[in-house]
């Protein structure tokens, strides 16, 4: 029988407690289809064997609710093309916040439809015989009245004054966006929802509750915070072209992405979640820092934007396009082996009607197509030959440094590395790195922890070049959507 990791009890079937009620001395825990990744994330992945009906109620709002309201802000702006989640009935309108601007000012904003508006209108100074007017484009053009008459009664030649209206505050923050307004505690809150996720994955793969000390007090019954949890930042090239590329190389972009694994180049072994939403936001939270408990590696990956079942008409299929349908469906040979033709369409249109489309991807799938078009992309760039390439693919590579010899050398052992081993193992996990002329593999975990003290300068700049990259896919779907 399953236990609900939090309260430690057992789990039971509703039906079959309320069938004979009598022959229970107190109230069961129930079992409860627990989302690993939320709900409001558009997370698909559930579990029945982690956490028990009142566990799971409990922590929806201890932990998912914040969660939900940070993330909101992100999955509203492409809420028409991902797929619908159980509950985003009760998503709420915009998103209030705050942003900084690039000179310093702290400005409040609404977010709608993907627009970063300021909630209220407001103007700057003169520059060079301009003058900028902020605000939802309707209100800001009623406003430009009431700057001229300001901008008058302080000098200014208003009639020699241009108004210019900005709607999108995107270009003029400095700092990203800060949602502190209704998210008290922030940071502890965004940290608490991966951890949630992590020890839910963790949970699910058979780990123990005893094994992740990190995150569940097992004599409180609590899931608790650690500060074990640190941002992931490229740590070599060959990680920087895939992140800096992303949504031209991964076949489902946005997508959530969760490994769970060993990590054993430290003096202990570290029981780690790596946790990556939307493909733009990633942690590693250390579940247990001298794990001693079974070898776990597991893996999971769902494509967050709408899927549809292919539409095919089995019985007008030659024999052999079967073969691909079948394919297609995952039906092995060994399954109609010795039937009729006419038996097997049967089974093949069976099998399609029982087919549902499937958010899950396949991770080493993903890591080779990856790994693939990254070669071929340096290749071309190092060739000249970027024209072979399609617009977003050209794109990325035009705005990518151009690389060493050095570089080019490590992207091609590490491609290696891919092909030869298993690269679910590899990805996230572990890099290589030159030391003198001596290649090594080095820890991504440990790497990044010792570059998180002193080069916080990176870690901030590719944090806004993520946001930036999510948004770029967001506006060109947008576009796409309206030609
Ligand atoms: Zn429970």
């Amino acid at each position: 029988m399953n236990t609900c990791y939090l309260c430690n009890e057992p789990m039971i079937d509703r039906k079959a407690y309320e069938l004979n009620p009598e022959s229970f001395h107190e109230k069961p825990k129930f079992i409860h289809g627990e989302h690993v990744i939320q709900d409001s994330l558009y997370g698909r992945l559930k579990s029945d064997k982690i956490l028990c009906e009142s566990c799971g109620s409990q922590l929806s709002v201890e932990v998912d609710s914040d969660f939900g309201k940070i993330f909101q802000s992100i999955s509203e702006q492409f809420a028409h093309i991902l797929t619908s989640t159980e509950k985003n009935k009760n998503f709420q309108p915009s998103l209030k916040g705050h942003v900084v601007l690039m000179d310093g000012r702290k400005i409040p904003v609404f977010i709608k439809g993907g627009i970063i508006n300021p909630q209220k209108p407001f103007f700057d100074l003169p520059v060079n015989g301009e003058v900028k007017v902020y605000g939802e484009s309707k209100t800001a053009k009623n406003f430009i009245n009431f700057a001229k008459s300001e901008l008058k009664k302080q000098g200014y030649e208003v009639e020699k004054l241009k108004f210019t209206i900005v709607s999108n505050l995107q270009d003029h923050i400095e700092l990203g966006i800060h949602f502190s307004e209704g998210v008290e505690d922030f940071d502890r809150k965004l940290k608490m929802g991966f951890i949630k996720i992590a020890t839910g994955f963790a949970m699910m793969n058979g780990v123990d509750r005893n094994d992740t000390p990190n995150t569940i007090d097992v004599k409180e019954n609590a899931l608790i915070y650690t500060d074990q949890i640190v941002p992931y930042i490229p740590c070599e090239v060959f990680e920087m072209v895939y992140d800096q590329q992303r949504i031209a190389l991964e076949p489902e972009f946005p997508n959530h992405t969760l490994i769970l694994y060993v990590d054993d180049y430290g003096d202990q072994k570290k029981l780690i979640c790596y946790v990556d939403l939307f493909s733009t936001f990633a942690f590693y939270v250390v579940l247990n820092d001298n794990y001693k408990g079974k070898d776990v590696h597991s893996v999971y990956q769902q494509s967050i934007t709408k899927m549809e079942k292919p539409e095919i008409n089995i019985m007008n299929q030659s024999p052999k396009k079967l073969l691909i349908v079948e394919q297609f469906l995952k039906i092995g040979s060994e399954e109609t082996k010795g039937m009729t033709l006419d038996e097997r369409f049967s089974f093949v249109q069976k099998r399609y009607n029982q087919f549902t489309v499937s958010y899950e991807m396949d991770l080493t799938d993903s890591i080779e197509a990856v790994a693939s078009k990254i070669a071929m992309h340096v290749a071309a760039k190092k060739m000249g030959k970027l024209d072979l390439l399609n617009m977003v693919e050209r794109e990325m590579m035009e705005s990518l440094p151009d690389l060493k010899v050095e570089d080019l050398m490590l992207i091609r052992e590490e491609y290696l590395r891919m092909k030869r081993e298993d690269p679910e193992k590899i990805y996230r996990q572990s890099h290589i790195g030159f030391h003198g002329k001596e290649l090594y593999l080095k820890s991504n975990y440990y790497n990044i922890l010792e570059r998180q003290n002193s080069d916080m300068e990176s870690i901030r700049r590719y944090t806004h070049m993520k946001f930036n990259l999510l948004n770029y896919f967001i506006q060109n779907h947008k576009d796409s959507l309206n030609d």
